[in-house]
């Protein structure tokens, strides 16, 4: 037994799981490990409980987390049926995060339910089991599969500890309580390998990512405590691929002189517009995730984004001032942690 009696989860959730047979299980666009690790999660959970149960994704599954029990399993917006009695949407604080593969005409008539993590969550589901207190989603599920009182069988394990293993960037995060490192500890213990998630997830890259970075990040500035970079589709292009903006991001939120830090990677958005994803980070004390909220994204205190229609330099130029002034007012109100 584990002690989280602190977090309860609604029982009414509960009930759902209980009732339904056939379960399609959702997370996020621009997917994260937490987002792979807690959609698959759930899928072996519910398999454990002896139901059906499907995992859906809006991107392709990215080669970086193919290692991951059932990720060759995951379907796309066209392999989804409609027969699910009921839909569970993971690591999502909003319901655009569902991108293509909620499709709310079909599934009108099936319940939604929501497992998230994110202080930001605006409660789009039927039941929603909002948990800030927990680093990751997959943790969240932990816990549940804890008081469902289910085995956790190596393939759970090793999804739910990815999850938890990216979410805190292993174990670094300053949400990293001990209920965190009991339910990784707990997933060591039944069978996930812990050293070869990080090296697949956190310690390993290609080499086009490198130059990436390095051309990135010749470009970094610094002003008034905010350090940030561009990525443009022209750099995208040469190196290939779309890059993971985490770990760049954890770079830059290292830099000393900063206590805001901002990724802003150009994108075509929807009918071929230019769009922006923007990507904040915070040191403790500081907090982006009510200025991405304003600009209709969400994520947490410390890492948040937001996508932003416009092109680079016009996004840039209306978000940086945006960050120095949001430092600037958290430095004169609020005395950091640290
Ligand atoms: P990242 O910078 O790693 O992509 O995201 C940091 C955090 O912000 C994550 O928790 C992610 O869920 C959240 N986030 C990033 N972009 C968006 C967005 O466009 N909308 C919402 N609601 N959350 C976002
Ligand atoms: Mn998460």
């Amino acid at each position: 037994m584990m002690s989280t009696d602190i977090f309860d989860i609604p029982m009414e959730l509960l009930a759902r799981i209980e009732a339904a047979h056939n379960i399609l299980c959702i997370s996020h666009v621009n997917a994260d490990g937490d987002a792979y690790g807690s959609v698959l999660g759930m899928m072996w959970m519910l398999r454990g409980l002896g139901k059906r149960a499907c995992a859906a994704m809006p991107d392709p599954v990215l080669p970086d987390f193919s290692f991951l029990p059932g990720a060759g399993e995951i379907v796309g917006p066209d392999g989804t049926a409609d027969d699910y009695d009921l839909i569970i949407g993971l690591d999502m604080s909003s319901a655009d995060r569902m991108g293509d593969v909620y499709d709310a005409e079909r599934f009108a008539n099936i319940p939604l339910v929501v497992i998230d993590h994110h202080i930001t969550n605006t409660h789009f589901g039927v039941v929603n089991w909002v948990e800030p207190r927990c680093a990751a989603t997959a943790q969240m599920l932990v816990i549940l599969n804890d008081r469902l009182g289910i085995e956790t069988d190596a393939h759970l394990a090793e999804c739910l500890l990815t999850g938890i293993v990216t979410d805190t960037l292993c174990f670094r995060t300053s949400n990293t309580t001990p209920e965190v490192l009991e339910s990784a500890m707990c997933m060591q213990r039944a069978g996930a390998h812990l050293a070869e998630i990080v090296r697949r997830t956190l310690n390993r890259m290609p080499f086009s990512t490198l130059r990436l970075w390095s051309a990135v990040l010749a470009g970094a500035h610094l002003d008034q405590g905010v350090t940030w970079v561009t990525v443009s589709r022209e750099q995208l292009g040469q190196a290939g691929h779309e890059g993971d903006d985490s770990r760049l991001s954890s770079i830059l939120s290292s830099v000393n002189e900063a206590d805001m830090s901002a990724i802003f990677t150009e994108k075509l958005g929807a009918n071929g517009r230019p769009a922006v994803e923007c990507s904040f980070r915070a040191k403790p004390g500081f907090n982006v995730g009510e200025l991405a909220f304003q600009l209709g994204g969400g994520g947490h205190a410390p890492a948040s984004g937001c996508t932003l229609a416009g092109s680079l330099a016009e996004v840039v130029g209306r978000i940086v001032p945006m960050l120095i002034a949001e430092r600037r007012r958290q430095v004169e109100t609020c005395r950091p942690a640290f």
